[in-house]
């Protein structure tokens, strides 16, 4: 039994939910409930999308979705006694489906660090089989995604000083579409000063927020660092599974149910003296065998880049998508697997100049037979 449950009607967007679902930063956003630090507490949330995404084989809700109704976060808590550094410490108990249903798009203009590449809509429906073990889609055939459920937005209140920081160092980049300003319009809440003042949620900051990290699944234990008197914890975008990176702009999206026990470390994040949040990656991760690596160095054609991970990111997804076509997928499928299916990705070298190394290790157990037939044909000589 937990101390807290916090219930969404399913299916109903985050502005007729009753004012239990915000999706911006502000100081001001008013608690939905109190709590004690060391109680459990279960959340109910909808999917990134506001439940624009649908179940059919089309892309239409794609090239109409509105983003800037992102992200709907279930919050936001108050943990009594929590004060400016402090720590909250939060452990993540369970993640789980909803409706049994998720999405992933690849979105014009939008998705992922390979946008110029895949500028078309893409969707992928994924059913969760097995209790929410596995997920398979009609729309990537031959794979199988065992579950790494967990949130992709998970952050607390900013103060309004911080507030105040990240306007100031974002504002520079909205005019050329490289960070979001913000957007009263579809703002939750509604209150005209909050969603006049409030900050986006796309990017991560320093409260944490949409940091889209798949080792935040069950058994993770974080500390955010407490901004405002009862910290205001907010949770949402839940992801049953995803790559690092989540390199297309989405995991395998789903509305959810988590369960956290908050806890409090009176000034810990005074004591730590560091900057960014901490955390302790969980303890699910699927038995992955066999993995095939693609690397990528930070040269693009003919083009030298100093150092570059992201140019060298791009270079090896390359690589890997380009392998996965020879597979039969088609490029935005392809994208779409590396994305969703527990991809690790590493910088192998950071320092031999002028090149920075990434390398991308897919796992070969997602796929089925038939695939992994077409694999040993093309590279007969692997182990
Ligand atoms: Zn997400």
């Amino acid at each position: 039994m937990v101390d807290h449950y916090v219930q969404i009607k399913q299916g109903v967007r985050a502005a007729e939910q009753g004012g239990q679902v915000h999706n911006r930063w502000h100081p001001d956003i008013k608690p939905i409930l109190e709590m004690s630090p060391g109680e459990e507490i279960r959340l109910e949330t909808i999917g990134y999308d506001d439940y624009q995404l649908k179940d059919t084989d089309d892309v239409e809700d794609v090239k109409k979705l509105d983003l800037s109704r992102v992200h709907p976060i279930t919050g936001p808590i108050a943990v009594k006694g929590a004060e400016p550094g402090d720590f909250l410490v939060v452990d993540i108990l369970n993640v789980e489906s909803l409706s049994g249903i998720g999405y992933s798009a690849v979105i014009p203009k939008i998705g992922g660090i390979l946008r110029d590449v895949y500028p078309d809509p893409f969707k992928s429906v994924w059913y969760m089989k097995n209790g929410n073990k596995f997920a398979v889609s009609r729309h990537v055939p031959g794979v199988t995604v065992p579950a790494l459920p967990h949130p992709g937005v998970i952050g607390i209140a900013p103060s309004r000083s911080l507030l105040e920081s990240w306007h100031k160092r974002e504002s520079p980049l909205y005019g050329e579409e490289k960070a979001y300003p913000p957007y009263p319009d579809t703002a939750l809440p509604a209150d005209p000063r909050i969603a006049k003042e409030a900050a986006r949620t796309v990017p991560a900051r320093e409260n944490w927020g949409n940091v889209d990290i798949k080792d935040l699944t069950i058994g993770a234990r974080l500390f955010l660092p407490v901004f405002v008197p009862g910290g205001n914890l907010s949770v949402g975008d839940l992801h049953f599974a995803q790559g690092d990176g989540e390199v297309t702009w989405n995991a395998i999206e789903m509305d959810g149910r988590i369960t956290l026990k908050v806890g409090l470390w009176k000034e810990g994040y005074k004591k730590y003296g560091g900057k960014w949040p901490l955390y302790q990656p969980g303890f699910i991760r699927p038995i992955y065998g066999r993995w095939l690596t693609f690397a990528g160095l930070s040269v693009e054609g003919e083009k030298q880049y100093y150092l570059d991970s992201t140019i060298a990111a791009r270079e090896a997804l390359r690589n890997a998508i380009g392998f996965l076509q020879k597979l039969g997928y088609t490029g935005s499928q392809a994208y779409t697997i590396l994305s969703v299916c527990g991809m690790q990705m590493k910088i192998f070298g950071i320092v031999d100049v002028p090149n920075a190394g990434v390398g991308i290790d897919l796992p070969l157990d997602i796929f089925d037979k038939e695939v992994l037939n077409k694999v040993s044909d093309l590279l007969g000589q692997l182990r």
